[in-house]
């Protein structure tokens, strides 16, 4: 854990969330700021920056496999069955804005292309 990072501080329930789903690994919890109806972010517990991070552990491939799992059965306990979308910003051009890496599902509005 990393002490000033916000996402840890939910992983560790040191703050509150909305959790929608969670297991050892990775924990779901509504955006606070929705940009579409369904908005949930997917988080590994274990700090790590980004996409970058997440390629240089161990256990890369298990993880990021089990992320698209987790987002599957989150697309599917929302019900946005008309399709959604799977969204990690990386780095400053990326517009990442909270550096603990993290999945975007968002569903539940037609998505536009390209994104704004
Ligand atoms: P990004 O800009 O891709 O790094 O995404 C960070 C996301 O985290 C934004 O969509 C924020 O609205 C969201 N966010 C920031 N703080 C919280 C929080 N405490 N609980 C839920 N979502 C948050």
């Amino acid at each position: 854990m990393t002490t000033d990072c916000i996402f840890c501080k939910i992983a560790a329930k040191e703050i509150p969330a909305n959790i929608v789903y969670e297991d050892d690994t990775v924990i779901a919890f509504r955006d606070l700021t929705p940009q579409a109806p369904v908005h949930v972010l997917i988080v590994p517990k274990k700090h790590m920056e980004n996409i970058a991070a997440l390629v240089a552990s161990d256990d890369d491939e298990k993880l990021a496999g089990h992320i698209m799992k987790v987002a599957v059965k989150v697309a599917e306990a929302e019900n946005i069955k008309n399709g959604w979308r799977l969204v990690a910003n990386t780095g400053e051009d990326g517009g990442q804005t909270v550096p603990h890496l993290h999945f975007h599902v968002l569903g539940g509005r037609k998505m536009l292309w390209p994104p704004g």
